[in-house]
């Protein structure tokens, strides 16, 4: 029997669009080629543009982690002290970045499946001076999604001397947020709601960010200087290390789907398809692990009912040869779940054949429930869109 191979549902890489894989597999030129440099030079204008940044983007080869490094070591020096909040995974790998940095820094933890709040935030800044603050908007390990909008808007009133970087991984194009919110750096990478193969890392940064930079000695790390940077970014025939030109080709078809969307009709989908997916998972007897408020537009955790005896490695092996290939957890709810990623260039038919994999994989495993009921709770919510 001919299989397709199986829908990429973990939260990144997540689908790639035919058009974008086209993008990618344009011939490879020269980053002096002049279609290169002119759009690219488009690229950086529409990042900085849509999402309403006083500053510049910058698209940078790497990963997300290479993202966290240059966004905090460009507005942190070693004389700042820095308050990290952290609610997983992520999170705590942004604290093992600053700790391996040296910076003065403090933390935040919240359980998982909890997020640290703006009021808690509050408190600990009215307590200490600290010069940067940084959090994860979504943070992947739980599909929490952090208020932001209630944060920046207290930030602005009791805090606007503090700098905020952002981990935007698993949230930057999907969910609400706008620079002009008041975050002087944000950040992700390619494979994630932008829908491209993995390999850039994506940050903006706003007017305070790059003044900070300009006030701060040379670093100690060069690749992710922003001061070796912004001279590209403002002008992309200049070379500081090469771009990677066929990933610039497909962030810009990215983007253009993007804009051809629109940034809210976007973000109002994410929303949409992610109560679709959290329904149809509780209808099959999956367990949320946050409350239904803290709940991401892009990522779900499903954890396994008490008693189901389903067996973590073995449910998700048979939900990949269903045809959906989820992923596991880790940290406090390792072996206890699943995580699902819905975002990205995604459409309904994806949705119904992830949760129809899901659900003929969690009966071959022995989990009682009817055939069609996950999907039954998913196309309801799919039809009040
Ligand atoms: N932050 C978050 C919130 C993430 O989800 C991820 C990747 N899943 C990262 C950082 C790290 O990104 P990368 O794996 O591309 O280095």
């Amino acid at each position: 029997m001919y299989k397709r191979n199986p829908y990429v549902m973990v939260p990144g890489p997540t689908p790639v669009a035919r058009s974008i894989q086209d993008a990618m597999g344009r011939e490879t030129v020269s980053f002096h080629d002049p279609r290169l440099v002119a759009e690219f030079k488009a690229l950086i204008d529409d990042l900085t543009t849509l999402w309403r940044c006083d500053g510049i983007a910058f698209v940078v080869a790497g990963s997300g982690t290479m993202a966290m490094e240059m966004g905090i070591v460009n507005i942190a020096s070693d004389e700042d002290r820095v308050l990290v909040c952290s609610n997983g995974y992520f999170g705590d790998r942004y604290i093992d970045i600053c700790s391996r940095r040296g910076f003065k820094m403090d933390t935040i933890r919240a359980k998982w499946g909890e997020t640290v709040t703006a009021d808690e935030i509050d408190r600990r800044l009215s307590e200490d001076r600290f010069d940067v603050l940084v959090l994860t908007h979504v943070e992947t390990s739980t599909g929490v999604e952090f208020p932001l909008r209630d944060l920046t808007r207290m930030m602005r009133d009791k805090h606007p001397e503090v700098l905020i970087a952002v981990d935007g991984v698993a949230s930057m194009g999907g969910v609400e947020f706008y620079m002009d919110w008041g975050v002087d750096v944000m950040l992700t990478c390619s494979q994630k709601c932008f829908g491209i193969s993995p390999g850039l890392g994506i940050l903006w940064a706003g007017r305070r960010a790059i003044e900070k930079r300009r006030g701060m000695p040379p670093l100690n790390a060069s690749y992710v200087d922003f001061e070796k940077w912004i001279p590209v970014m403002k002008d992309t025939v200049k070379y500081w290390g090469t771009p990677a030109v066929n990933l610039i080709w497909a962030l810009s078809e990215s983007v253009r789907i993007i804009k051809e969307e629109g940034l809210e009709n976007r973000f109002k989908r994410h929303r949409h398809y992610a109560k679709a997916i959290r329904g149809s998972l509780s209808a099959m007897g999956f367990a949320p692990c946050c409350a239904s408020e803290l709940a991401s537009p892009t990522v779900t955790v499903g954890l396994y009912p008490d008693g189901s005896g389903i067996d973590d490695a073995a449910f998700r092996g048979a939900v990949y040869d269903e045809g959906a290939h989820i992923a596991g957890c880790f940290g406090d709810f390792a072996g206890k779940g699943f995580r699902v990623g819905h975002m990205g260039n995604i459409e309904p038919n994806i949705l119904v054949s992830a949760v129809a994999a899901i659900e003929r994989a969690a009966i071959r495993c022995g989990h009682k429930i009817e055939p069609g009921v996950g999907l039954a709770a998913l196309q309801r919510t799919l039809l009040e869109g």
